[in-house]
């Protein structure tokens, strides 16, 4: 529910406004242009080796892009190899600097038509999500209201499922990680599944032990099963109450998705979405029919223009969303969403934020809320986030 007039007055006199109007209702402030594109990398290591069905990793590499301007800094950030930081201060950045920090979609037309030959899907849409939401920090800064604020609230918090699980965890590990959610409030947890038959149905067992008969349990497969696996696998999983398969074939097989979407056992959901970047990416899946939920993730599908442009899409095909990782860009973007039913608090991205940023939200209650007191995405960079910045 959004939050009552009176604490809307609170909040603005909270912030901070640069825009002031005169008694004929005359903006007093003069534009602001965008004068800067920086970027940073870090490296953080994980808490411990983690993998999923198709995948191992000991790091995360997150790419950290400031703009300047009008005095005032956005920040934004994207998972994404280090190469990408090289794409935001390159030709990202010649085709946003001089532009009027208000001009986030001609910002993003520019950019698009920069990486024209370079690819778009991929590392450079990567590379442009960043720099989007640093130029929406910076002009919800600009105008004194948290981002939220700015695009238009829908709610005032969004609700938040786990996420972790990983298949690299013993089972003690994983029934700790899973039950520490539910106890925090969590309604919904996932973990990751796709190794063995046995082992997985093992281990969703023990996670459904953890977490007792009322809290959601979801699986990610990550694409590892082929389409005949997958509904093995699926029409087991819920004996245990699975509600929700994520990737169970690659996401690029929209006729598998189909396939198990059409064949999972009723109360099973089919998601996907996590790899779209172009809107395109996002209309081939609705146009296929192929998932119950589509997934998108604002560090990858254009920031938060990106974000607002696959949310509609996803509303005129009567599709529910949920947001991918990267948790406290999505709980800032995501009370604005219409369509949005959670995001995805997901354990590294959330152990990241914090490390790397000050003002990262904390879930209550399995819930996410900005701090409506705070402008733009509300975060700066922790004065120890310096010991993960990459070499060179
Ligand atoms: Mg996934």
């Amino acid at each position: 529910m959004v939050r009552s007039l009176e604490e809307a007055t609170t909040v603005k006199t909270r912030t901070t406004s640069s825009v002031q109007l005169s008694d004929d209702g005359r903006v007093q402030s003069h534009a602001a242009k965008v004068e800067e594109v920086e970027a940073s990398t870090y490296v953080v290591p994980t808490d411990r080796r983690e993998s999923d069905g198709t995948f191992a990793w000991d790091r995360t590499t997150v790419v950290v892009v400031r703009v300047l301007g009008g005095g005032m800094e956005g920040l934004g950030w994207t998972f994404a190899d280090a190469s990408a930081a090289s794409l935001a201060t390159g030709p990202l950045a010649r085709a946003v600097v001089g532009l009027d920090a208000a001009a986030t979609s001609a910002a993003w037309s520019a950019m698009n038509r920069a990486v024209r030959n370079i690819g778009r899907p991929g590392l450079a849409w990567e590379a442009i999500s960043a720099v989007d939401i640093a130029l929406w920090d910076l002009r919800a800064k600009l105008l004194g209201l948290p981002l939220a604020r700015l695009l238009g609230l829908e709610r005032d918090s969004v609700r938040a499922y786990g996420s972790g699980g990983f298949t690299s965890y013993d089972d003690a590990a994983l029934a700790a990680q899973l039950s520490a959610w539910r106890a925090a409030g969590f309604s919904a947890v996932k973990m990751k599944v796709g190794c063995s038959t046995v082992d997985d149905l093992r281990r969703v067992r023990v996670a459904r032990e953890a977490i007792g008969p009322d809290v959601e349990l979801f699986v990610d497969a990550n694409g590892a099963w082929s389409r005949k696996q997958a509904l093995y696998q699926i029409e087991r999983f819920a004996d245990f109450g699975v509600t929700w398969v994520e990737e169970p074939v690659s996401s690029e097989d929209l006729e598998g998705l189909r396939l198990l979407r059409d064949r999972a056992p009723a109360g099973v959901e089919i998601a996907a979405g996590e790899y779209g970047y172009v809107l395109d990416d996002f209309r081939r899946m609705l146009v296929a029919n192929c998932v119950d939920v589509v997934q998108a993730d604002i560090t990858r599908c254009g920031g938060v223009t990106g974000i607002l442009a696959v949310a509609a899409l996803c509303e005129a095909f009567q599709m529910p969303l949920s947001a991918h990782c990267a948790p406290h860009l999505h709980a800032h973007v995501g009370c604005a969403l219409r369509p949005l039913r959670h995001l995805e608090y997901f354990h590294d991205h959330a152990r990241i934020e914090h490390l790397l940023f000050t003002g990262a939200l904390e879930p209550r209650g399995g819930r996410l809320s900005p701090e409506p007191g705070l402008a733009g995405i509300g975060v700066t960079i922790a004065a120890s986030a310096g010991r993960y910045l990459a070499d060179g």
